[in-house]
């Protein structure tokens, strides 16, 4: 499982806001089939790191690339970096699922239409193609019935099950999930979780921010916490739940469960 090229490579990466150092060298490979969990407190970071994994937002210092191709990067106007090939910043969002924690569906458009807009408009597959992909993955996270309704008739929970369809009908090799469940009625969780849970035994890759400290130990094949924009501690979750070395981790750990 860990031979070949890493599906993501961060190395030190780093991020200011004004003067506010918010990351601050943060490294991580994540290969095929990886499912990473990023822990920490309110604060640490989290959100910052995954909008840079998600080229939303442009590190200012290190390197990130996608199944061995490094985004490149040049000075940019505003200060920072910013993207120098808005060609390759195109294909290599393309690879990278994002799912939001407030779901983020286009309200104007039925949960169809939100699934097949970016095959359509930006990977160039024809309506039927879309239709026909979208039809199976809403089946797939249970809501086949929905496809026609618009997100606000939806569940929470329902219209998160819409936005993870959303993000694999564009086929990413990586997908980022923030805080997929924290804007849900707690009834709505599980539903959530196991969509989540049936991708990463698919073998999906998977990166995913979450409070959920039961369900980060189950999934994931790596712990990453954070604290102040750095890793305090990575390992598998046997190490982070039962065996940190850092004492930070252990009363996280421990406030958390
Ligand atoms: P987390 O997701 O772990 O709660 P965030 O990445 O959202 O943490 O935030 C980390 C720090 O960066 C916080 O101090 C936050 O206020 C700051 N921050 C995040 N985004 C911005 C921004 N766009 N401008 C200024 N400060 C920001
Ligand atoms: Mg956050």
């Amino acid at each position: 499982m860990n031979a070949g090229t890493p599906a993501l490579e961060v190395a030190d990466i780093h991020k200011r806001f004004g003067g506010l150092e918010v990351l601050k060298g943060i490294s991580l490979t994540a290969h095929d089939g990886d499912v990473i969990s990023i822990i920490g407190s309110s604060g640490s970071g989290k959100s910052t790191f995954l909008r840079c994994l998600n080229l939303l937002e442009y590190p200012d210092q290190g390197r990130i690339a996608l199944a061995g191709e490094t985004l490149r990067l040049q000075p940019s106007r505003e200060g920072g970096l910013g993207p120098a090939d808005p060609a390759q910043l195109n294909r290599m969002r393309q690879q990278i699922g994002f799912v939001f924690q407030n779901f983020n569906l286009w309200s104007h458009m039925t949960v169809l239409e939100n699934l097949v807009e970016a095959p359509i408009h930006v990977q160039g597959l024809s309506r039927a193609a879309a239709v026909e992909r979208a039809e199976a993955l809403l089946a797939k996270v249970g809501i086949a019935d929905k496809r026609s309704h618009y997100p606000a008739h939806l569940s929470g929970g329902q219209q998160q099950r819409a936005a993870i369809a959303r993000a694999l009908a564009m086929e990413p090799r990586l997908i980022l999930f923030d805080e997929p469940t924290s804007a849900l009625d707690p009834e709505m969780v599980g539903e959530v979780l196991q969509v989540i849970r049936r991708l990463a035994e698919e073998g999906r890759t998977m990166l995913i921010v979450t409070h959920e400290m039961g369900f980060a130990r189950e999934v994931s094949s790596q712990i990453m916490f954070l604290h102040e924009g750095r890793v305090e501690e990575m390992g598998p979750p046997a190490q982070i739940f039962g065996q940190a070395r850092s004492e930070r981790v252990r009363q996280f750990i421990s406030s958390h469960l």
